[in-house]
């Protein structure tokens, strides 16, 4: 008998609503719009939700705090009508600055039990060599909020939402940005539609970057599905939720 018999990985395929948790607003695409796009083509509903407010990557710096949020949700929306996203929330914190951990795990522990995922994606706070707090922070309070969401005596940031929650079980999670996946998302068929996504976030790429991200991952998505039986393919860390803790 092996782990996976007892704690099988669940089926992204099966997720009716995903909540895809990133630390700044253009990760969620970079590290997965092919396998959310599939996804959102095939009735799932998809959400997505920033924890930082993104403002030390914009690229223009002649541009006031508002003229550049306001700049980095035009990109995130415009990427979004491409990848399906049904709905988007922000939590602001921010970005590459000091907030409390507990703080975003509150946050997040919100959100959860008020949008009632079955899947939550997010990036692997456990990437080696990840030197991004913003990057640690969220994936790590995401995991934790995810282990904890069913549990109200750990509060969240909002007590109507934690007295109104009733029992919800999220099946499993997704890690993006991983070194070890257990599963390679065939995206050979949303591959244009990631590069299309990947175009629209121009207030925080270069041209010339731009087109050093889009060449590196048209390497990368061809290099993760070396040995499988498509030609383009995202890797993720796909976890039962009973899995994300002691090692089981
Ligand atoms: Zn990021």
């Amino acid at each position: 008998m092996t782990i996976e018999t007892i704690l099988p990985i669940p089926n992204i395929f099966e997720a009716k609503r995903i909540l895809c948790i990133q630390p700044h607003y253009d990760d969620n695409d970079i590290a997965a719009a092919g396998i959310l796009t599939q996804l959102a083509q095939q009735g799932a509903e998809i959400i997505y939700l920033t924890v930082t407010n993104d403002l030390m990557g914009v690229v223009d710096h002649s541009l006031s705090d508002q003229e550049a949020a306001d700049a980095l949700k035009r990109d995130q929306f415009a990427a979004a009508k491409i990848v399906g996203v049904k709905e988007q929330y922000w939590l602001g914190y921010p970005d590459a600055g000091e907030y409390d951990y507990f703080a975003v795990r509150r946050d997040l522990l919100k959100y959860l039990r008020m949008l009632k995922p079955d899947f939550v994606f997010t990036c692997d706070p456990w990437l080696t060599y990840e030197a991004h707090h913003d990057h640690i922070q969220t994936g790590l309070a995401t995991a934790e909020a995810v282990m904890f969401a069913g549990l109200t005596k750990i509060a969240s940031s909002d007590p109507e939402v934690d007295s109104a929650y009733e029992p919800h079980e999220i099946q499993g999670i997704a890690f993006y940005f991983t070194r070890e996946p257990n599963y390679i998302a065939d995206i050979s068929a949303t591959w244009e539609d990631k590069i299309g996504a990947l175009r629209c976030y121009e207030a925080q790429f270069t041209s010339q970057e731009m087109e050093q991200l889009v060449s590196a991952f048209d390497t990368k998505s061809q290099q993760v599905a070396q040995g499988q039986s498509f030609a383009r393919g995202e890797p993720l860390k796909v976890l039962h939720t009973s899995a994300l803790h002691v090692g089981i």
